[in-house]
């Protein structure tokens, strides 16, 4: 299968996003009062909206919609034999090289090979230095003493808290092979290079779900799971042309890997990876068993009691990789009038209604008259089975503006006709069509829309 290729045309750039995420609060950097802390971000309102939606949206697909997969949520801290076990305090590593002159510092296969090859600095020219292994692991202590009995590390990946605890699962939930646990949490790494805003960071969350079966259909199960995850963005109202597929080849497998794909999304910045999906053979039981000393095996009742270390296929996403990649994905610039001014363009991002962080705003025309109060009613209404917001200020137009920046899907505009037959404006935030529709039932046409949900806009590939 030849790799998609294309540039990016879409109308985003990471300026754009970093600052339109910082207006409306989606995400600020973190502790910015003492200049910021690098590699790390906090979410505001909209942001933890999106990033909780998007989890959930994550969630939903993995265990609820699947026969075979249930959920975990272990411990950041875990075992520091874990991190042997699993190759991490070995091999997690980066090389680094710094400019002995300009003191900038680098990840060596991020700079271009003539620069490795006469150890010139890509910055000053200066003399760069030998390259060292730098592990990626925090490592820090539980308890008084600062000894090495004592170190624990911030764990990296969420995957190792699924293996340790996969024979508890077995156990007390009588699964049976094929199965799949799935969490979603925190992950650490002392990332040596931190650009393009929430791409890379030292604290991230990571969505993971390990998939246990029986050697020798890990093949099948392999494309199984590509073709699902794939499905997965394609429900997601992500633009499809914008990812691809890229297999590692044999320069690039981890030492665990029998086989792996990357998921890629085209980022304002390039192709960059989104998810890996990764056929891991029976090496994280296999080493699981040997350093904790315990049976890893997999006892199948159903066949005479046959004994095997299953073959992990595992689905790896970045939950704050693909909030960024939602946010470059949803936005888009359009001219909506042609008076010759600023206000003849609306920003608007276009996310599916089933992540946008506020699903319907409800905007009473004025605030006199009583309409703030039926437009309060009305919301009071809604926000048990919605996300919802409520905005009496400023023009309407304006207002719908904010809500398109904020990606809200749908407006109810409350207004004079409203008290005399009970009929609001519905307005869709993609089309910016309005109609005519009764509160009576509302709750009921919203679903209906965000059921049929088709984005309206063309590829941007
Ligand atoms: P890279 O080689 O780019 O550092 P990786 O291949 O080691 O990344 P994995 O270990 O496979 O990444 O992690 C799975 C997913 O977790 C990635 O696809 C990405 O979405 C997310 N991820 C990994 N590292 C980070 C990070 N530092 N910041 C944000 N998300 C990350």
């Amino acid at each position: 299968m030849a790799e998609k290729s294309g540039e990016y045309k879409g109308k985003a750039t990471m300026e754009k996003i970093t600052s339109l995420a910082k207006r409306r609060g989606f995400v600020f950097q973190s502790s910015e009062i003492y200049g910021g802390q690098g590699g790390a971000w906090d979410y505001g309102p909209l942001g933890v909206a999106l990033k909780n939606r998007i989890q959930a949206a994550w969630w939903k697909e993995m265990t609820q919609l699947q026969d075979d997969v249930v959920g975990l949520d272990a411990a950041i801290l875990m075992h520091p034999r874990v991190w042997e076990a699993s190759g991490h305090v070995e091999n997690f590593t980066d090389p680094l090289v710094d400019c002995k002159k300009c003191n900038a510092r680098f990840r060596e296969d991020m700079i271009p090979p003539e620069n490795i090859e006469t150890r010139k600095c890509p910055e000053c020219g200066g003399e760069l230095t030998a390259t060292r292994k730098f592990n990626l692991m925090f490592k820090t202590h539980i308890g008084a003493a600062e000894d090495s009995a004592s170190v624990v590390y911030l764990r990296p990946e969420t995957a190792q808290g699924i293996y340790v605890n996969y024979k508890n699962i077995i156990q007390s939930n009588r699964m049976k092979i094929p199965f799949g646990i799935a969490q979603a949490g925190k992950a650490f790494r002392n990332e040596i290079v931190t650009k393009n805003f929430i791409f890379r960071t030292c604290e991230f969350e990571q969505l993971e779900m390990q998939f246990f079966v029986k050697p020798g259909s890990d093949e099948k199960w392999f494309d199984e799971w590509r073709a699902r995850r794939w499905a997965y963005y394609e429900k997601l109202g992500v633009l499809m042309d914008s990812l691809r597929w890229h297999r590692h080849g044999a320069d690039e497998l981890a030492h665990y890997a029998k086989d792996a794909y990357d998921i890629e999304y085209l980022f304002p910045m390039g192709w960059r990876e989104l998810e890996g999906v990764h056929n891991r053979s029976d090496f994280d039981l296999k080493r699981h068993a040997e350093f904790s000393g315990k049976d890893m095996q997999y006892i199948d009742q159903d066949a005479g009691n046959e004994r095997y270390i299953p073959y992990i296929i595992e689905t790896s996403a970045g939950l704050t990789r693909a909030l960024l990649m939602l946010l470059c994905d949803a936005y888009d610039e359009e001219k909506v009038a042609d008076k010759g001014n600023e206000d003849d363009w609306r920003t608007v991002m276009r996310f599916h209604p089933n992540v946008a962080p506020i699903t319907v705003a409800v905007l009473p025309l004025m605030k006199k008259d009583g309409l703030a109060e039926l437009a309060e009613n009305l919301r009071a209404d809604l926000r048990e089975d919605f996300s919802t917001d409520y905005d009496q200020s400023g023009a309407i137009g304006r207002r719908y503006r904010r809500q398109d920046e904020a990606g809200t899907p749908f407006c109810v505009t409350v207004d004079y006709q409203t008290k005399e037959d009970g009929t609001v404006t519905l307005r869709l935030r993609d089309s910016m069509e309005q109609t005519r529709v009764p509160t009576a039932g509302l709750a009921a046409r919203l679903r209906d829309e965000i059921k049929a949900y088709k984005r309206a806009e063309s590829g941007k590939v």
